[in-house]
């Protein structure tokens, strides 16, 4: 890291566009499980694209490496600088256009899927992309690392959600591919490149994102079930144009949550082993609780749910909603957790789960599974709490030592079903050395030239998602 690189810098930026205070950088180096924990010389918080683009600039000529940071929510350690300059975009967030009638919005980098969804309600208008994390993670965040959450079966990922992008390239350049066109045929779709490309070939700085007319009304149940396939068929029974979340949750999960957060409560009398979270987006109260009704009958005949409670009112709504959203927060009361985010293909969950509990408790014995997530995609929160009862319980550096052994295992049988190692959170660096083992050798060598087209100085959030880069 050049000195004269860092003066450089402090010397083209406003003030407010860098400190080396610690206070303020601190705890940007530290991730939200605390997994990762980083370094940097300078953090660059940018107020405009061209100052983001005066930065890159002078980070390219003195050979720094940058770090781009958003809302810090990712979970594969990708906004974490070992070394490099950290650039957040927290302070571009204006929202620059909304355009009910092109059902599109402009909106820089920095701002909150939170603002976003306000700001699209505001035109009665909605941008469906609905994470937990919303207070925080930011439109440039959400796109590079193409970005999922429970509305992905109606809407898509981020991918989907996108017009185009505004981005700093590694030279400095902006490349604008800002536009509400839904017909462009002129060449290559190059915004599409930075989506999932978590920071490696620009800088995200603004995007045009795509909206969508707010429902009337949605109608939402949580429904106890016995089994994984009990839920998979369920999902079957479901689908159609109204069904926009399905997400799955184990009773420890959900006794994880209303045992610690007093605010919720588990709202069955009994206990059951799964439960399915869903919201049908219809055009008015009456018309969702008719379809409910009906689609709940028929599946409790078919002996396919236990229980059910439908929302009544928007605290219910909420109250309902609330379980699944802290079912991340609620498994660090479990104690250690090993975390996997994969997809298998739908009609294979059930073989999934047969196969990976039993398969780690192969490798930890008494580990208790905590796999829930967005089955209506695939997609499996496969976590792995520590033992609660055994000479393991309280060791928690013994059990994350098994890190590595339990995710090739449930890799293994993810290959083997035709899945994904990365359903929506990306490589990042904690899945960069196994991508590099288990993707196709074709696709890694187009991913090298693709990164060393844009970035051959390899300064884009260099040791993310390729490994050996060789410029
Ligand atoms: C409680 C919780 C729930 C979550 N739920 C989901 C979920 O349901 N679905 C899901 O997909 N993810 C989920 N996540 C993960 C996380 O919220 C997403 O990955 C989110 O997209 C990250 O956004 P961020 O702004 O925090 O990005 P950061 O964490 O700051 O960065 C993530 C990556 O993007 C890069 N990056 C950030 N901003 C830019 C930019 N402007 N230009 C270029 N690169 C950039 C970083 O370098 C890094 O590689 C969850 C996380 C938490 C903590």
């Amino acid at each position: 890291m050049t000195a004269s690189g860092i003066d450089a810098l402090k010397a083209a930026l406003p003030a407010k566009a860098w400190t080396q205070d610690a206070d303020v950088i601190t705890p940007l180096l530290r991730e939200w499980r605390d997994k990762y924990f980083g370094q940097t010389p300078i953090l660059l918080t940018p107020g405009a694209t061209d100052e983001v683009a005066r930065a890159v600039a002078i980070c390219a000529e003195h050979g720094l490496p940058i770090v781009p940071q958003g809302g810090n929510t990712g979970l594969v350690g990708g906004q974490t600088p070992q070394g490099e300059v950290l650039l957040s975009l927290k302070r571009m967030t204006a929202i620059r256009e909304v355009n009910p009638v092109a059902n599109a919005m402009t909106v820089e980098a920095g701002a909150t899927l939170h603002t976003v969804h306000e700001a699209a309600r505001s035109e009665n208008r909605k941008f469906p992309l609905t994470l937990s994390s919303e207070g925080s993670c930011t439109v440039g965040g959400v796109l590079s690392t193409n970005a999922g959450g429970n509305h992905v079966l109606k809407y898509g990922t981020t991918k989907e959600l996108v017009f185009g992008v505004e981005a700093v390239l590694a030279d400095g350049s902006v490349f604008n591919g800002l536009s509400s066109l839904r017909k462009d045929n002129t060449g290559y779709d190059l915004s599409r490149l930075f989506l999932g490309a978590e920071g490696t070939l620009g800088i995200i700085t603004a995007a045009t994102l795509k909206l969508f007319p707010q429902p009337g009304h949605v109608a939402r149940a949580l429904i106890g079930v016995g089994s994984v396939a009990d839920a998979v068929a369920l999902l079957t029974r479901f689908r159609g144009p109204a069904l926009a979340m399905f997400e799955v949750m184990p009773r420890i999960g959900l006794k994880a949550v209303t045992d610690n957060f007093e605010a919720l409560r588990d709202p069955f009398t009994d206990a059951h082993p799964w439960y399915v979270l869903t919201d049908f987006e219809v055009d008015s109260a009456d018309q969702g609780a008719a379809l409910l009704t009906g689609l709940l009958q028929s599946a409790m005949e078919a002996d396919l749910i236990r229980d059910a409670v439908l929302a009544q009112n928007d605290t219910q709504f909420q109250a309902l909603g609330a379980i699944r959203e802290h079912m991340s927060a609620g498994q660090k009361f479990l104690g250690g957790s090993i975390k996997q985010d994969i997809t298998v293909p739908i009609d294979r969950i059930a073989e999934f789960f047969d196969r990976a509990d039993r398969r780690v408790q192969t490798i930890v014995p008494n580990c208790r599974p905590v796999g829930f997530g967005h089955f209506g995609d695939g997609n499996i929160h496969y976590n792995i709490a520590q033992p609660a009862s055994d000479d393991m319980a309280g060791d928690r550096p013994a059990f994350l030592a098994h890190w590595d052994a339990v995710s090739e295992a449930v890799f293994d049988i993810v290959d083997d079903l035709g899945g994904s190692i990365s359903a929506e959170h990306g490589i990042g660096i904690m899945k960069r050395d196994t991508l590099a083992r288990r993707a196709d050798p074709v696709k890694l060598a187009l991913m090298r030239r693709v990164k060393y087209a844009l970035d051959p100085a390899n300064i884009m959030n260099p040791r993310v998602m390729i490994q050996d880069f060789k410029g």
